[in-house]
């Protein structure tokens, strides 16, 4: 499994997004440096650091600051992920970043985790967050603001 993914050329490019804005990640308190890269369901490519702060809690993680920039460009939908971190263990997505990422990815959206040498292992995001509250709990089957066919939400329709 992992070696597909390390094959395929659009994780390759996600990767590369994720390790090129890892490098600029703003973690003096943690020096523990991430990156995130999200593939929209449009083709773009959004990717962001953790940026830490004094005061700890106002820290954002990379996949929140990707997802912000995703929907700040105009897009709605994951369609796959890759976040890579330092250290030998797998720097898996914190459980808040699931549930933001639960937000605006179906369940099987593959999240990708890096480390220095490549991809180390593929999760679906529901593996990730098992049973878990999303959109569809509150807006019912057929979506509403975060509706998966898209065809009613262009990226660029505001
Ligand atoms: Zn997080």
């Amino acid at each position: 499994m992992n070696a597909s993914s390390a094959n395929d050329p659009q994780v390759q490019v996600l990767l590369d997004a994720a390790r090129t804005v890892q490098r600029r990640a703003y973690a003096p308190y943690s020096h523990f440096h991430v990156g995130a890269a999200i593939r929209a369901t449009s083709g773009a490519v959004y990717a962001s650091c953790n940026v830490e702060n004094a005061a700890y809690p106002q820290g954002v993680c990379a996949e929140g600051g990707a997802l912000s920039m995703m929907i700040s460009a105009g897009d709605q939908r994951v369609a796959e992920v890759v976040v890579i971190g330092e250290g030998e263990l797998l720097c898996t997505p914190c459980g808040g970043c699931r549930q933001k990422l639960r937000e605006f990815a179906d369940l099987d959206v593959k999240v990708h985790v890096a480390g220095p040498e490549g991809i180390r292992r593929t999760f679906t995001l529901d593996e990730l967050l098992p049973a878990s509250f999303g959109p569809e709990h509150l807006f019912g089957d057929h979506g509403g603001a975060a509706d998966d066919e898209g065809d009613g939400l262009d990226a660029d329709g505001g």
